[in-house]
């Protein structure tokens, strides 16, 4: 199983996970983890845990990718144009962009639940994406 990126997320018998870090000092996440100083630039601390993010969300803004990106991205051939959310994960303060398995832009609407599933890119290695709530 090779993922698209280490250390971004996981995957395992409870499913897909995004890997994030945790400030020590103030609580402030970001994704992907930070190494060092605080994503909060108030804050003193470089203290930074490792934690995984909420597996559900809400759609914050959606679209598709009619036309395959620039290299390095490995696109299918021929191309098939893919569905991309910015979920919403309210308790982590963020928000993940990601591609959407089995829904189009028709499908989705601002506010809608998705949770965290993977699947291949075109030249195999494993992302994260969004899909409906099962
Ligand atoms: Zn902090």
């Amino acid at each position: 199983m090779k993922l698209a990126i280490e250390g971004w997320f996981t995957i395992d018998d409870d499913g897909t996970h995004l890997l994030g870090s945790r400030c020590a000092g103030c609580g402030t996440m970001a994704f992907p983890p930070l190494p060092g100083p605080c994503a909060d630039p108030r804050c003193p601390s470089e203290a930074q845990e490792r934690v995984r993010l909420p597996r559900r969300g809400r759609v914050w803004s959606y679209t598709d990718a009619r036309y395959p990106p620039p290299a390095p991205y490995v696109a299918a051939e021929p191309y098939t144009p893919v569905t991309l959310a910015a979920v919403e994960l309210a308790e982590a303060g963020l928000v993940v962009l990601g591609q959407v398995q089995g829904l189009g832009t028709a499908d989705l609407h601002v506010g809608m639940e998705l949770e965290l599933t993977h699947g291949p890119l075109a030249d195999g290695p494993l992302v994260w994406m969004w899909r409906a709530v099962r």
